[in-house]
């Protein structure tokens, strides 16, 4: 399922091939992927003719930001891939879910094979709001762990559901904050409100290092996740704890141990996290 490394990748995947680019025209084939508020023929009539200004990121969304402050806001959900193709052929053309003509002839094309993704194109205004839903970034210089720590005040949730809540902190999924916490010494399990000043420092700085260490693999390919040019990721080979239940822990060896929080799995190291 992508995350802030996945959309990360892919934003500036897009940023380099398609920024620049004016869109010929727009097909949505699926329109269960285009959020409520949204139709294929207003994104068409809307989107025609925009030039592309730039492609970003904001949690785990891929923000295609056109001229007049338009924003196509692309939530990958858990399949979503949204790739530039210098080339479409028309046979893969048919089986994308909406598709991104460029007056080049290129195309910009989205596949999402479960369909729980949403593109929602947003003018300034209802971007604002969007944004002002989620949380802190957690590669900015506000996210320090005195923040972090303040932040954890008060919540009884499990440490990794709450690094799960997107109003809370923008872009972090299960695979980045099972991984975060191993690097912390923190059991996924642990009350948030319960982490000690120095562990929270010590979460914070974790979660830096994995996201930057993720998005310079290029992401996370477990199952579906591909960059912006269509090629996996590498960071699945680097993963410490995550979906490695009953492997030993690669810094004691103990057996890494899997529990159920909220119908997902959290994996840790009974060793080496309290
Ligand atoms: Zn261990």
């Amino acid at each position: 399922m992508p995350e802030l490394p996945e959309a990360e990748t892919i934003a500036r995947d897009l940023d380099r091939r398609v920024r620049g680019s004016i869109i010929a025209g727009i097909r949505v084939a699926r329109p269960d992927i285009l959020a409520r508020g949204n139709s294929a023929t207003t994104l068409s009539r809307k989107l025609r003719g925009h030039r592309i200004e730039r492609v970003s990121r904001r949690g785990k969304n891929v923000i295609i930001e056109f001229d007049g402050a338009l924003r196509l806001v692309v939530n990958l959900g858990m399949t979503g891939r949204l790739i530039a193709s210098d080339a479409p052929r028309s046979a893969e053309m048919r089986h994308v879910a909406a598709l991104l003509r460029l007056e080049d002839g290129r195309a910009i094309l989205y596949d999402d094979a479960r369909r729980f993704g949403r593109l929602d194109l947003r003018d300034a205004g209802r971007w604002s709001q969007r944004d002002a839903e989620l949380g802190v970034e957690p590669l900015s210089d506000s996210f320090t762990g005195e923040y972090l720590f303040r932040l954890t005040r008060g919540s009884i949730s499990p440490i990794r559901n709450f690094l799960l809540d997107q109003k809370r902190v923008a872009g972090v999924g299960n695979i980045y904050a099972n991984e975060s916490l191993f690097r912390a010494g923190v059991r996924p399990t642990r009350r948030a409100r319960q982490l000690r000043r120095a562990e929270a420092i010590r979460l914070a700085d974790a979660i830096r290092t994995v996201l930057g260490e993720a998005i310079e693999a290029r992401g996370t390919t477990i199952d579906d996740y591909r960059d912006g040019n269509g090629d996996a990721g590498a960071f699945q080979l680097r993963l410490r704890v995550y979906d490695r239940r009953g492997e030993p822990c690669v810094q004691c060896g103990t057996p890494v141990k899997r529990v159920v929080l909220t119908n997902r799995s959290a994996f840790y190291c009974p060793q080496c996290q309290r």
